[in-house]
């Protein structure tokens, strides 16, 4: 660069990127270095084709495998796994992690969890750091200042035998978020009114940045939640730029840097901010003061309205295809157009996932039971082991055992189904998961995505309800 030629501006995420990269091309996809990856039980694919071609894991001290999506969550015993083929895909990721010689947090571990709830937990998930996992939603952790995406089980095999992966840079954009949400809103109706706004095709090809004043009065779970859902609009990842916030969160944490290694890390970590008056491919901003808790309605995630509302009219819908999509979600959930949100009663209750299952999740939901009885059948399942033992030490199990709700074990349940916790056909659930597809928690389930405290409310009034109603009643 000589004296007249202005230095580059970058985004955050271009930063990273350009760290990372291994040998570029021009066009087309750059070989990445991973720094952390993150493995399942899902994982017996990418094992069992890596063990078929001889190979071993390039470096086991950067792969880390976590018991999460198949684990029972009625207790730690992989005997009391729905069936014995669940049982033996847990066995078997006993056998492939012991084989491998990499960080495993098995079903018994003391500090197992969900594998997007235990990255940051542990300090793994780290600012400036490429994170890849075998599951869609590892955007989660962009919140904590890195460059995350999930990867196929030919991929994930790819970075345990490599440590790197092959990858076409996506477009940026910059989401400008102003304003203070209303008490009773939070992260996840500020995602869903995100992914509202988008569609559930509106990133792709995207890394979405959140960037704005509203950021300063979300917690970090929140802003895990939000990047944890960026994927539900399409995008490739979705982060926020490491802050004290960040910073104070992971400091000696067991997988962080230590001693003088904390102190460059501190130092590099810093530099990484988008530059001022950097370029974004596509920029949008959003009023978080206008919000009010959401509701989805359909069976995708862009779905969401304002619990105010009502059900929308897909007859005002141009488009032929969105209008026929429209019509055949509310045919699934059993929605009239018109109807008001408040009124629709629902089955059962779910709160957990790696989007809400953090201990500042499960305090949102206690503040609405304490004190209350839910009116039907609901399961918490913390998001790990240290999050379930924090729950406990404050008496938010007895709050919501009081209240009629099960207190489980952590792991995936109830998101995905995996390992059998599931509705039953033609029950709404009040869901704090991430994805409301048809039949994601059984068939002929309807989901409605919710924040924590809209799932409490929903179950102590037996139907969606506005949160700011019950709020400081108790
Ligand atoms: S809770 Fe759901 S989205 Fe999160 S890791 Fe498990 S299956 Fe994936």
């Amino acid at each position: 660069m000589n004296a007249f030629q202005e230095p580059t501006r970058r985004t955050l995420f271009e930063k990273i990127w350009d760290q990372h990269i291994v040998m570029p091309r021009p066009t087309g996809p750059s070989l990445l270095y991973i720094d952390r990856h993150i493995i399942h039980e899902g994982s017996f694919h990418a094992f069992k084709d890596l063990r078929a071609r001889g190979l071993s894991i390039r470096n086991p001290k950067q792969v880390f495998g976590v018991a999460d999506h198949y684990v029972p969550t009625t207790s730690r015993d992989p005997n009391d796994a729905v069936t014995q083929e669940i049982k033996e895909v847990i066995l078997k990721f006993d056998d492939n992690m012991n084989w491998s010689g990499a960080h495993y947090f098995s079903i018994n571990d003391p500090q197992q969890g969900i594998v997007h709830v235990v990255g940051p937990e542990q300090g793994i998930s780290l600012p400036g750091s490429i994170i890849t996992c075998s599951d869609s939603h590892t955007s989660t952790h962009g919140a904590m200042g890195a460059m995350a995406f999930g990867v196929g089980q030919s991929e994930s095999m790819h970075i345990m035998a490599t440590q790197t992966l092959w990858q076409t840079k996506p477009l940026q954009m910059r989401i400008e978020l102003t304003g203070k949400p209303a008490a009773g809103v939070g992260g996840k109706d500020i995602i869903l009114a995100v992914i509202a706004k988008l569609g559930v095709a509106g990133a792709v090809g995207y890394a979405i940045e959140y960037a704005g004043s509203a950021l300063q009065w979300l917690s970090l779970d929140e802003r895990l939640t939000m990047c944890n859902m960026t994927i539900e609009a399409g995008a490739r990842s979705g982060l926020i730029a490491a802050d004290d916030l960040v910073f104070d969160y992971v400091y000696g944490r067991k997988f962080a840097p230590q001693g003088a290694a904390w102190d460059q890390a501190l130092q590099v970590w810093r530099q990484l901010p988008s530059d001022e008056g950097c370029h974004f491919d596509q920029t949008l901003s959003i009023d978080v003061t206008r919000l009010s808790p959401m509701i989805t309605w359909g069976t995708t995630p862009d779905t969401g309205v304002a619990i105010d509302g009502v059900i929308p009219d897909p007859s005002l819908l141009t488009d032929p295809h969105a209008r026929q999509a429209a019509l055949a979600a509310l045919t699934y959930m059993a929605l009239t157009p018109g109807t008001i949100l408040s009124t629709i009663k629902i089955d059962r209750v779910f709160i957990g996932s790696c989007t809400n299952s953090r201990l500042s999740d499960l305090r949102l939901a206690a503040d609405i039971l304490r004190g209350r009885r839910a009116v039907v059948p609901g399961i918490v399942v913390a998001g790990s082991m240290l999050i379930k033992q924090a729950a406990e030490a404050e008496g938010l199990d007895k709050v919501f055992q009081a209240a009629g709700l099960e207190w489980r074990e952590p792991g995936c349940s109830m998101c995905v189904g995996i390992n059998g916790d599931l509705a039953l056909a033609n029950e709404r659930v009040a869901s704090t998961s991430n994805r409301n597809f048809v039949g994601r928690q059984g068939p002929g389930v309807r989901t409605h995505l919710v924040s924590p405290a809209m799932a409490a409310a929903a179950a102590v009034t037996g139907h969606f309800t506005d949160v700011r109603t019950l709020m400081g009643q108790q």
